[in-house]
């Protein structure tokens, strides 16, 4: 039995001030049904990790690099992450394929080293409007999974979001057969790759607009794990009722 995932991305947000969030969030879910990742800008995980520890709260970072150390300024490595309390990372984000040109190739040698450092690889998929009305978007997402998941992949060290790109901070989301039609697809193609008993255990999320008020309906749908939220999940009060959801 697979259990679900309730993962805010923080994305290029939050100020040391905004750690009593996280510190609201743990203490409003002492014990929560479902596990809960925060992933704030990495200015923040050594001392939300601290404040996280003992809670039900995992931390993450939202990108690392593909080597563990070395002359590349500005980056930050896996195990560096590893070693400010993190236990996951976000890797392929439509925003860093964007912003910074990620391919999947790219996305894959970071999966396979933060996978090899011991950290739990969130890996996004997820196609553009214009993909999704000139192409079909099973093929699109189809090649995404394939060349961003290393092989090195387990239920233990992989979960996969499918965040289609117009429906982050839009407020637009597909239907519900949308999204059931993309999670039974992705969990097809994982148990193929992958043989049946991995490809069941690998937890999909739904990324895009999930606030309090949808966040139930999302849940009911097949292959739906749980979710990856960004701008409702930056205060414990939007990202309670998403939780609760769950
Ligand atoms: P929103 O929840 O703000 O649409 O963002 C989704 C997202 O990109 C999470 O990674």
């Amino acid at each position: 039995m697979r259990r679900k995932l309730a993962a805010g991305n923080w994305k290029m947000n939050g100020m040391k001030a905004s750690l009593a969030e996280i510190e609201a969030l743990a203490k409003a879910h002492p014990d929560p049904a479902c596990d809960l990742l925060i992933c704030p800008p990495a200015t923040l995980i050594a001392a939300a990790a601290e404040i996280c520890q003992g809670t039900g709260v995992k931390i993450g970072g939202q990108t690392c690099h593909d080597r563990l150390a070395g002359a590349h300024t500005g980056d930050i490595s896996a195990t560096m992450l590893k070693d400010a309390g993190a236990s996951a990372v976000i890797l392929g984000h439509s925003e860093r394929r964007e912003d910074h040109e990620e391919s999947s190739e790219d996305v894959r040698m970071l999966a396979k080293t933060a996978q090899s450092a011991g950290l739990m690889t969130v890996v996004c998929v997820g196609e553009s409007l214009f993909q999704r009305q000139s192409t079909n978007t099973l093929d699109i997402i189809g090649a995404q999974l394939s060349l961003s998941i290393p092989d090195s992949s387990t239920g233990e060290n992989l979960i996969v979001a499918y965040e289609p790109i117009w429906a982050i901070g839009s407020g637009l989301t597909p239907t519900k057969d949308e999204i059931g039609e993309v999670h039974d697809f992705m969990r097809a193609r994982l148990e193929h790759r992958f043989g049946y008993g991995v490809g069941k255990s690998v937890r999909l999320l739904y990324g895009g607009s999930v606030k309090g008020s949808n966040a139930e309906e999302i849940f009911s749908i097949s292959n739906v794990d749980g979710a990856l939220v960004g701008g409702a999940s930056l205060t414990a009060e939007d990202f309670g009722p998403i939780v609760s959801a769950l």
